[in-house]
């Protein structure tokens, strides 16, 4: 086996590769960008090399620079991962000119299916289903438009050369075709220097069907079943699942051989993928097929307990694949949820950002590779972790989520799980999106089309609305655990020594919050051993139930509420029933000094005690200088100078008891 190999990738895939790397005892050199020095995939790998800025055509792009750092670092392999160089044929041949091998496919196969009107040709000749359409090289604009007119309408334009949901247009009457062609074209020029299209019927409500094959360099050949990838936005997938929901064993098999004959076809070698476009009825077409190990690779994995980058590794070293069609058997299903950095309510608009808070569910160790699957897996393969950043210079995807189940429903009760153990500050992402559309009745019913997400758009969008009285009292909880917990670092559970928190009789405090909605002043008060709120005219009483550092179990009146919250300064981020509200603590402290200095006065925002004074009578301060210390709740809050100016007098002396909206000090600003 190679003793060590050159990831041509960074994020999620690199991370991934160098993992089974590491359980093959194979040792891994990163590559890596500007951007990047301080990334994830730099530290997982055993030695890394900088090659280049941040913009991808100037490091992650350049296979020159990358093979040379594969001979200067004594790796014998490249892995390309997916997306930047692993389809490109030049890169291939250049590696293996350099006499490295290449973990992937022969560059006459990726040239072969590179083009999607050749790779069409190429399949009929193999036997295999094509949609209706056309794909020959005459581009005259009348030619192609009776072409769609004998197909029939509506139909689809693609871009011969395109990739990524990029360069597709449909057409619906024949009197729109001309000008769809020529945005088509325009499109296609600029996206993939080559307007050549295609044209093809345009399928009704159908799923996206694609089947992993894998050959090796000695004729063997074989099908690792399929994985269904119908729920999309513009034409890129969300969730991925295996096997596909109602997949008869006698089409199974019909589209298994098909796409192993494709794969043959183009001599193939390596990981690839068949993407078929299937009708409710079954009845299934040839798509595309794409050179390389596919983002939704780990479906495949959990189903037939293998570990893919193994395979490939082995197959590129030129061993035979380990397992023969026979041994490839079905276990249990499996669903895939791509996390990304971006914003469901504007058009999926990815979003930049830090990573400031990142709880990831707990991931039940996926053993791969191993022959069974583990029954209890949640498998999270992500590049980045909390604190890092998502830039603008790559892919926006934050994580991979990967569930098991024996069956389809005990997976999709796990997804609905981790989604909600799943949380992020600091930048927009689609989670909440996600669960609604893996809770949604059409994905759990799995009425599955490529325009799930279209057709389901009020319910998977449902508009934002006020913080209800929950989330708001998480909040409140959270705020008032923090102080304790902060206030006095040795008894840290709050709930477990209430006397201490009655102070005298009913003890009763107002907090403010505010969201995009407006404000909310919510009453909180201590009586009989338990919390109240109240929000307007709203009272309930809370109890605690239970609490560990990632939720809060409470009962608010009759309701039963878990969630979680996260702090970041004065926002509080609430995680409860599938949604993420921020809420910005008006922190009677902060602005107490702003508010009261107008009047000549800083005041006690809450009773309590004096335990520092640090100004003095008739001194001059600075904006931001402190000046009394107050204990309150057993926190300490610090009185600061709202502005430049003077201490005129100073009211208290350390140990002073004082009341709320007490004076403390005479202030003149500046
Ligand atoms: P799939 O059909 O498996 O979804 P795509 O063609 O959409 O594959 O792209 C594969 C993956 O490659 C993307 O999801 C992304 O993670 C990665 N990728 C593609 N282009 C880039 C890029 N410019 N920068 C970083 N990653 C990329
Ligand atoms: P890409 O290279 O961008 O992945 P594909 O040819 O694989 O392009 O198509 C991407 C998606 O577009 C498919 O998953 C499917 O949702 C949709 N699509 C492609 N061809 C058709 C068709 N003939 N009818 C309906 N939808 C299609
Ligand atoms: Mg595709």
């Amino acid at each position: 086996m190679f003793t060590k190999i050159l990831i041509a990738n960074r994020g999620e895939i690199a991370c991934r590769v160098a993992a089974t790397a590491r359980r093959m005892g194979i040792r891994t050199v990163a590559v890596y960008s500007e951007a990047d020095a301080g990334a994830k995939h730099v530290a997982v790998c055993d030695e890394a090399v900088l090659i280049g800025p941040a913009a991808a055509k100037d490091s992650y792009l350049r296979g020159s620079k990358i093979i040379e750092v594969a001979k200067a670092t004594g790796a014998q392999a490249i892995h390309p991962g997916y997306g930047f160089l692993s389809e490109n044929a030049e890169f291939a041949d250049a590696v293996q000119a350099a006499g490295l091998v290449f973990i992937g496919p022969p560059a006459s196969s990726m040239r072969a299916m590179g083009s999607k009107s050749a790779a069409k040709q190429l399949m009929e000749s193999a036997n295999v289903p094509l949609v209706p359409g056309y794909h020959g090289d005459e581009q005259d604009p009348s030619f192609l438009r009776q072409q769609a007119d004998r197909i029939g309408y509506p139909v689809l334009l693609k871009a011969s050369a395109g990739g990524g949901g990029k360069g597709m247009r449909v057409v619906e009457r024949s009197e729109d075709f001309e000008a769809a062609l020529a945005s088509c074209k325009r499109e296609a020029i600029s996206s993939f220097g080559d307007d050549k299209v295609l044209v093809e019927k345009y399928l009704i409500r159908p799923r996206h069907i694609e089947i992993q094959v894998f050959a090796d360099s000695l004729g063997g050949c074989v099908y690792l079943h399929e994985r269904d990838c119908s729920v999309q936005r513009r034409h890129q997938k969300v969730l991925e699942e295996a096997p596909a929901p109602g997949m008869p064993a006698d089409r199974r098999a019909a589209m298994g051989e098909a796409a192993v004959n494709a794969a043959r076809a183009v001599g193939y070698v390596g990981a690839g993928t068949v993407e078929f476009i299937a009708n409710q009825d079954g009845s299934f077409y040839f798509m595309e097929m794409n050179t390389r190990l596919q983002v939704e690779h780990p479906v495949t994995e959990m189903i037939t307990g293998t570990d893919l980058v193994e395979w490939q590794l082995r197959v590129a070293f030129g061993e035979p694949l380990p397992k023969k069609q026979h041994e490839l058997a079905i276990h249990g299903h499996a669903i895939e949820a791509r996390v990304y950095a971006e914003n469901p309510e504007k058009g999926f608009l990815p979003s930049i950002g830090t990573l400031r808070h990142m709880d990831v569910p707990l991931a039940v160790a996926f053993e791969l590779g191993a022959d069974s699957v583990n029954p209890a897996a949640v498998r999270v393969d992500s590049g980045v972790r909390e604190g890092d950043a998502i830039s603008p210079f790559y892919d926006p995807m934050i994580a991979k989520l990967i569930v098991w189940g024996a069956d389809r429903t005990q997976a999709l009760a796990r997804m609905s799980q981790a989604l909600s153990e799943f949380r992020i500050v600091g930048l927009a992402t689609n989670i909440a999106f996600l669960k609604r559309l893996v809770e949604g009745e059409a994905f759990s019913s799995a009425d599955l089309d490529t325009g799930l997400i279209e057709r389901n758009q009020s319910s998977l969008f449902p508009p934002a609305a006020p913080a209800p009285l929950g989330a708001l009292a998480l909040a409140a909880l959270a705020l008032t655990n923090h102080e304790t917990v902060h206030g006095a670092a040795n008894d840290a559970d709050p709930w477990s020594q209430a006397r201490g928190w009655r102070m005298n009789g009913d003890y009763r405090r107002t907090l403010s919050f505010t969201d995009e909605f407006g404000d909310y002043r919510i009453g909180l008060t201590y009586r009989n051993s338990g919390w109240e709120i109240d929000l307007d005219k709203q009272r309930q009483r809370i109890e605690l139930v239970s609490q560990n550092s990632a939720e809060l179990a409470l009962r608010l009146g009759e309701t039963a509420l878990h969630g979680c919250v996260r702090r970041d300064g004065d926002a509080f981020h609430v995680f409860t029933g599938g949604r993420h509200h921020t809420l910005t603590y008006n922190d009677p402290m902060a602005h107490a000094g702003e508010i009261e200095a107008a009047g000549g006065r800083l005041t006690a925002p809450m009773p309590g005690k004096v335990v520092a004074v640090l100004a003095q009578s008739g001194k001059d301060v600075k904006k931001g200088e402190p000046l009394v210390i107050m204990e309150a709740m057993k926190m300490e809050h610090t009185i600061s100078a709202p502005s430049d100016g003077l201490v005129e007098e100073v009211l208290y002396e350390v140990g002073d008891q004082v009341a709320d909206g007490a004076p403390l000090l005479a202030f003149k600003a500046a």
